[in-house]
């Protein structure tokens, strides 16, 4: 499968290298290109790291795991990651001598919404309305839900709404909605215009750009800049969500129920941020049915857990909850029998040596106030305190 990205208005395809040369690409274009590098491409580094004859290999042999490129490049098809574009970096520069950004109008900042009745919002903005008659309002509103992301804009006489790529976060839905209420004023006649919009945080970002601002902030401040010059006058203002404000309950209301697609381009870190979350979610998925791994009775969530200060005891602690130590595992090694348990006539186990074995009770009462325990009481995240101390008066720590 091809893959081409835009890259700053330019085609760039995936390339030979796993890594881009530093003397061709600036800071900010190499993080352009660098994640979809990865992405299943005829000359993609999968191709390159994977001779087809270990393809036939893993085709031939399917109970053989496949290697990480394979892996890498199923799990990357799976992302709809094909005709994604990627929002080009600071497409509108800076100049330090000059302050960017757009201000915005909070006719409510001296209310508290938490101790503000919807009634009285309802009234500071038709008063507010009064203010600004002659200013034609449009609104817009983002919406998230596990399934898709998608915007909408309200205007007098129409509406628009539409659902962004899976990866777009809810702030930049916020943000293309008043991307796009612009791109539609821009097609309307010279006029005052308000865009109101009930996100505070996207609003805000606006007010002062710096490089490390959402990228698409700079497209709204490029084509406002732009409207203002052809005789437009475009205000931004807040308003509060959900206290019946209709045209934002109007573009709450369509932005969730938007089913039109539409290919815009997403910023970088979301689509980071959505590979991660993927990715964590795959391993996730996979880990649960691993239920016959021993850590798996343990640990059941793959979030990361504490190492201990002491590298000995980590180590112990580990080998405990992966259920492999010298004593239970070292005859594999030197082809002898499996220790069994005399008192028990069975197989010596981490489990059995830690929880099972009837002559180890009494040690069991006095370090776990119990003989009943299990793996997760003593073996958990943050494993029991007296732990070590069991495994010292059981004379089991120096043979692990
Ligand atoms: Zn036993």
């Amino acid at each position: 499968m091809d893959l081409v990205i835009l890259n700053s208005g330019q085609l760039t395809e995936a390339t030979l290298e796993l890594e881009p040369h530093l003397q061709t690409f600036a800071p900010q274009q190499r993080e352009d290109v660098w994640p979809l590098r990865m992405t299943p491409h005829p000359f993609g580094p999968h191709h390159r790291m994977e001779p087809p004859s270990l393809k036939h290999h893993q085709k031939a042999r399917p109970c053989v795991i496949p290697s990480f490129f394979t892996r890498a490049s199923e799990f990357l098809n799976n992302l709809d990651l094909e005709n994604l574009q990627v929002v080009p970096l600071l497409k509108y520069h800076l100049t330090p001598w000059n302050s960017h950004g757009l201000k915005f109008l909070n006719p409510f900042k001296t209310f508290d919404k938490a101790n503000t009745a919807p009634i009285v919002y309802q009234q500071l903005f038709a008063d507010h309305r009064d203010l600004y008659h002659n200013f034609i309002p449009v609104f817009t509103d983002g919406s998230r839900s596990s399934s898709s992301t998608s915007f909408a804009c309200v205007f007098i006489d129409s509406t628009l709404s539409f659902q962004l790529h899976s990866s777009c976060s809810i702030f930049t839905a916020e943000i293309t909605a008043i991307l796009h209420a612009l791109y539609q004023i821009s097609n309307s006649p010279p006029d005052n215009y308000i865009i109101y919009s009930d996100s505070f945080s996207a609003l805000e970002s606006m007010t002062s750009l710096h490089r490390f601002s959402h990228p698409l902030t700079f497209n709204i401040l490029e084509l406002h800049d732009r409207l203002a010059c052809r005789g437009f006058s475009v205000l931004l203002c807040w308003v509060p969500s959900h206290v019946g404000i209709s045209g934002n309950e109007n573009a709450d209301n369509l932005a969730k129920s938007a089913t039109d697609s539409i290919n815009c381009p997403v910023p970088l870190s979301d689509i980071k941020k959505y590979v991660k979350i993927k990715l964590h979610s795959n391993w996730q998925s996979q880990w649960n049915l691993k239920e016959a791994k021993k850590l798996h009775s343990i640990k059941h969530l793959i979030t990361c857990w504490p190492s201990l200060p002491n590298r000995k005891l980590d180590a112990v602690l580990t080998r405990l909850r992966t259920g492999h130590t010298r004593f239970t595992h070292r005859h594999l090694l030197l082809g002898e029998p499996a220790p069994l348990c005399t008192a028990c006539q069975c197989q010596m186990t981490v489990p059995h040596i830690l929880i099972e074995c009837r002559q180890f009770n009494n040690q069991r009462i006095r370090c776990f106030h119990s003989s009943c325990i299990t793996l997760r009481d003593i073996l958990h995240k943050d494993h029991h305190p007296q732990l070590f101390t069991f495994l010292r008066m059981i004379g089991f720590y120096s043979l692990i």
